[in-house]
Order: C-alpha cells, then structure tokens, then sequence
C-alpha cells in the first residue's frame, strides 16, 4: 500500500498514455452520444445520472476512505442526501448537540414531514444507556465542529449496532487522510470537500463514502433523481487540488501545534483546544483513531471586539468562515448562532511558514 502523499498525487489517476495529459480534462455533457439511436450497454447516456471525471475522482477519495465514494456537489447535500437514502417517517435520529449547525437545522426544517425522533447528544458524551434503543441511524462528528471534541467511534459503532442502528460520521474535520471511519467500524463516511480536500478556498464540494452495495445503491438513487450533483468542472479542479491534501495538511498541523503552544501561554487567551496537544481532554482518543492532525484550533478572547482586533491587527490572517485553505483564517462562530461565547475563535491554520504565522498572531494580539 503507497503512502498518502502517493495515493493524493496518483489517485483516480488513467493509465499513462503518450502525448495525453496527466489528467484528463473534464467531461461536459448533458447528454452523451447514444451510437445508433438506442442506449447500448452500461455506457453514459445523460449527465445527471454518471459522469467520468466524477468516476476518476470518487475512486481516489473511495481509495482513502475505504469504501465506495459517492460525489455531490457540497457537504450538505452529502449530508441530505445520506439522511433522505436512510431515513423513513418516526425514525429514531441520533445526532450531535455541538456538530456542524446546518445539520440540526436541516433536520429540523427540511426533515419535520417525517416526524423523527431526534435524540442530540454531545460529542465528548456520556452517551447514556439506552440512547441507541431503537435508532435507525446514528450521525457523529469527529473531531466536532467548532468545538473539536473527539468521541471513540470504534465503541460508539459497537454499541449502535448492537441496537440495530447504521452509524455515519461526518469526517471533515479529520479529512480520510486524518481518519477512515469505515475501518472503525462505521456504515458511512461523510465530509465537506469545501474544506481541507480542495483546501483553496474556492469551491463546494462534498461526498459519501460506503461499503455497503445496498446502501451505495440507493445514495446514487437518491443522487440522480434529486439531481444533486456535482459539476464537472468543480471535480476536475477538486482532483487536482487533492493532488496537495497530504503536503497542505503537515504544513498546516505543524502552524495548528505551534499556535497551540504558543497560544496556550498567553495571558489574553483561553480554552484552546487542538486534539494534537497531549494536553487536550480529546488527545487520548483522538490519538487511538486518528492517523494525523488536523490544522484547526480554536481558542478564546475577552470578547468579540478582541476577535476584531486581532483579524484587523493581522497581516496574515483573514477573517472569514469555512476552513481548511492555505490562507489562515480566523471565524468568530458566536456570530453564526452557535452555543459558544462571544470571543470563541475557530482559527483555520494555513500553509503560511511557521514562524511567520506564529510571530504575526502573536503581534496582534500584544
Ligand atoms: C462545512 C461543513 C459542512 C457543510 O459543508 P458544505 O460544503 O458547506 O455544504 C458539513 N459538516 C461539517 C463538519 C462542516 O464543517
């Protein structure tokens, strides 16, 4: 088995041919050439339901995860999608209480004709006795979004299907080269692509990975007839920005441990938290599960005005939601309505040098 570096650089990749790109262009079609007049065979026939440069991509990302990889064109509607192909009306839905907000709202709003019974438990637990009883799916995020709790999947997923319940978690946090939830036992991977896969900051895109042929089955059902789907040129260029995920996520883990560090000593800063530091209440966990870290951090200030001061003190550091490019970016979440204080930082780590990164948050802050 190649190293991830490799696998990112050669995954999804066509046999070598002479005078042919590396990688081969996008397809556009809406419709594709039927031959004679009739559809012959399992060749494509109309955009919405196959695509051969979603195909190249869903095999380098199925490579990773260890599964089958269904493409769609965010994270969200990965999110859907996965909810719609398994849920049925009165379902039990277990859900995190701190994960990503769109979610619960999506659950909440969109979901309500099924008349679900959502049971929200928090990442970092205790996830009592019976809260599995009767659930047809468990959803986890790990590490949580924006809180960066950890929970042990491998026990959860026991646990869950000993309740007879299907277990996914949302992966985006970890990214498949930081965590492959399917060998630990869960029925589905999925993540927000927007983040540190395409790492740019300049397009949406999510997946689903299963082992499961039934399930990958009605994934694509719900995918073709919803008409979710990804755009061809989106996933040529998500390819080739995965092509860098292995380089972007060590140089942005190694900016997350040295903010971390330095983070953790000053006097206008508290509660950070980076899983990576053997200090964090997740490392343990985290560490057990986790093939690597992440480049995301999250610290606190007095207040919101101290998070302003700090984006508009900065050379480098922009403020702006979503993470995971190769600028570092700093997201103050009490804005977007999630439970945190005020001054709660979530603060993406880029691919700037390390002591340039470092020696400008800290000027900033002093
Ligand atoms: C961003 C995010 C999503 C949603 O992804 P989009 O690509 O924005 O639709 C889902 N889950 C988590 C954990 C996220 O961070």
């Amino acid at each position: 088995m190649y190293g991830d570096g490799t696998r990112c650089v050669h995954g999804g990749e066509t046999e070598p041919a002479s005078g042919e790109p590396f990688m081969p262009g996008p397809v556009f079609a809406a419709p594709y050439h039927l031959g004679g007049s009739d559809r012959l065979g399992d060749s494509d026939f109309y955009g919405r339901s196959g695509n051969p440069t979603w195909r190249a991509l869903e095999t380098a990302i199925g490579d990773l995860d260890g599964g089958q990889c269904l493409l769609l064109p965010s994270g969200m509607a990965a999110i859907g999608t996965l909810l719609r192909a398994v849920l049925h009306a009165g379902d039990v839905l277990v859900l995190p209480t701190d994960g990503y907000y769109a979610t619960r709202e999506f659950v909440r709003i969109e979901l309500s004709e099924l008349h679900l019974e959502v049971r929200e438990v928090p990442t970092a637990g205790p996830f009592p006795d019976g809260v599995f009883d009767g659930a047809r799916l468990v959803l986890l995020e790990t590490p949580s979004n924006p809180g960066l709790d950890v929970c042990d999947i491998a026990a959860l997923a026991e646990r869950a299907h000993a309740a007879g319940a299907l277990v996914a978690v949302d992966n985006t946090t970890a990214t498949p080269l930081g965590q492959r939830p399917l060998e630990l036992g869960a029925d589905a991977v999925l993540a927000s692509d927007t983040k540190a896969l395409c790492g740019h900051s300049d397009l949406l895109l999510g997946h689903v990975s299963v082992r499961d042929e039934d399930l990958a089955r009605r994934l694509v059902r719900v995918r073709t007839l919803s008409g979710a789907i990804p755009a061809p040129f989106e996933t040529w260029l998500a390819h080739r920005s995965m092509a860098t995920l292995d380089l972007r996520l060590a140089r942005q883990a190694e900016n997350a441990a040295a903010l971390a560090e330095a983070l953790s000593g000053h006097r206008a800063v508290s509660g950070v938290r980076w899983p990576g530091m053997p200090s964090d209440p997740a490392h343990e966990v985290a560490g057990r599960q986790m093939r690597r870290w992440g480049g995301v951090l999250r610290f606190e200030l007095r207040d919101a005005e101290a998070v302003r001061r700090l984006v508009s003190r900065s050379r480098l550091v922009s403020g702006a939601t979503s993470f995971g490019g190769v600028h570092s970016t700093v997201d103050r979440r009490a804005q977007w309505g999630d439970p945190v204080p005020e001054g709660f930082v979530r603060f993406s780590a880029g691919c700037e040098d390390t002591e340039d990164l470092v020696a400008d948050v800290l000027a900033a802050l002093d």
